[in-house]
């Protein structure tokens, strides 16, 4: 018997749990992250090497805390492509939205308070969650994968928590969720603590809506002080390598992360490669628009294939059903393509890459359909 982690005098929460873990396997076709599937372009690359060049002068001393220029230049961004204007006050920060989160949890759950996401969802708000000693509940969705707000709000109701999470577009089903249903859920937040003379926090995780048909909800923050609308580098500017984040909320909740980020969280380099992104953002909106197209080529093909497809405003599909779709999952990895099994039952999810390795997903699907129906 060799000393494990079973033997270490681990949080109770962590005992027999796994960590985040999407398969890193060497495929020829890989579908299953969402990532984008093009490298940055040659003009920016140099950019970043120019930039970063400049910020390895002063690696001496400890980066700009605050990050003011890149916050300064997120907003920008943030203005220019919703309409709603926000400045750096009200824009913050870190390593991946991943690490946004972890310290909105930090700042408004932890020990004695709960967070409810509708699932399936995101799986990392429930595992920072954990991570961070808040109660989680999975709150009700339809079959149809959008949100059942009349359930939504018994839940708030019975459960009264402290931070709400939506993801619009959602991941991993790829529905986006209507203005109209994240109003009614701050509403439902409020008034399950009003009496209590408490307020609930609303984070919309928009790590996709640069893929979306629609239009960001960063105009809700507009006299909602307990929204936050979180956003990502990851998926639509390509850098998932990066590890940049950022939420838009009132200036007070920028205060609120502050209490509880670690000193210099967001290093120099990576500051400095962000806003070398940011100076490109033009090129990096054309890829998305190529990707939409690819989106909905996917949709539409899955669908004429004969699969069950929910509508995508992502830069993935969701597709079924199937009687088991790990078996499924395998059988298109064994032809060259990796895609994602979320633990929804009777589907898989795939992210829109390149034509060719659309192409070379969708001949796959094909191929397993025909061979179904000859068994079948
Ligand atoms: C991919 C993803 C993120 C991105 O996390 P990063 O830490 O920014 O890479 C956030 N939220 C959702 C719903 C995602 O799917």
């Amino acid at each position: 018997m060799t000393f494990g982690i079973d033997d270490l005098p681990v949080r109770d929460e962590l005992r027999g749990k796994s960590p985040y873990g999407a398969p890193q396997l060497d495929v020829p076709v890989r579908l299953n992250t969402n990532e984008n599937p093009y490298p940055l372009p040659e003009a920016l690359v140099e950019r970043i090497a120019e930039r970063v060049r400049e910020a390895a002068r002063d690696l001496n001393r400890y980066p700009d805390r605050d990050a003011v220029e890149l916050r300064t230049r997120l907003a920008e961004y943030l203005t220019e492509t919703s309409g709603y204007a926000v400045d750096m006050h009200n824009v913050w920060a870190a390593n991946g939205s991943n690490e946004v989160i972890q310290q909105l949890l930090q700042a408004f759950g932890g020990p004695g308070r709960t967070a409810i996401g509708f699932e399936p969802s995101y799986s990392m708000h429930g595992l920072i969650a954990r991570g961070t000693g808040t109660g989680w509940i999975s709150g009700p969705r339809h079959d149809d994968f959008t949100i059942d707000v009349p359930a939504a709000e018994r839940a708030m109701a019975e459960h009264r928590p402290d931070v709400v999470f939506i993801t619009t577009p959602n991941n991993p089903t790829g529905n986006a969720v209507p203005a109209e249903t994240v109003l009614a859920l701050y509403d439902a937040a409020q008034s399950a603590r009003a009496d209590q003379g408490l307020a609930s926090m609303v984070v919309v995780d928009e790590a996709y809506i640069e893929f979306s048909h629609g239009v960001s909800l960063l105009s809700l923050l507009e006299g909602r002080p307990y929204l936050v609308v979180s956003r990502t580098m990851s998926k639509a500017f390509g850098a998932a390598g990066l590890r940049l984040g950022y939420l838009a909320a009132h200036p007070a909740v920028v205060d609120a992360v502050q209490l509880v980020r670690l000193p210099y969280h967001l290093s120099a380099v990576t500051q400095a490669t962000a806003l070398a992104a940011l100076e490109h953002t033009g090129t990096l909106l054309k890829y998305v628009e190529q990707l939409k197209t690819e989106r909905d080529r996917l949709v539409a093909e899955l669908r004429a294939i004969g699969y069950e497809v929910t509508e995508s405003d992502a830069n993935f599909v969701q597709f079924g059903r199937f009687a088991d779709s790990h078996e499924v999952w395998q059988k298109i990895l064994d032809r060259g393509v990796l895609v994602r099994d979320n633990g929804v039952p009777g589907r898989l999810r795939v992210t829109a890459g390149t034509p060719a390795e659309n192409d070379a997903f969708l001949d796959a699907v094909r191929e397993l359909k025909k061979e179904q129906e000859q068994s079948g």
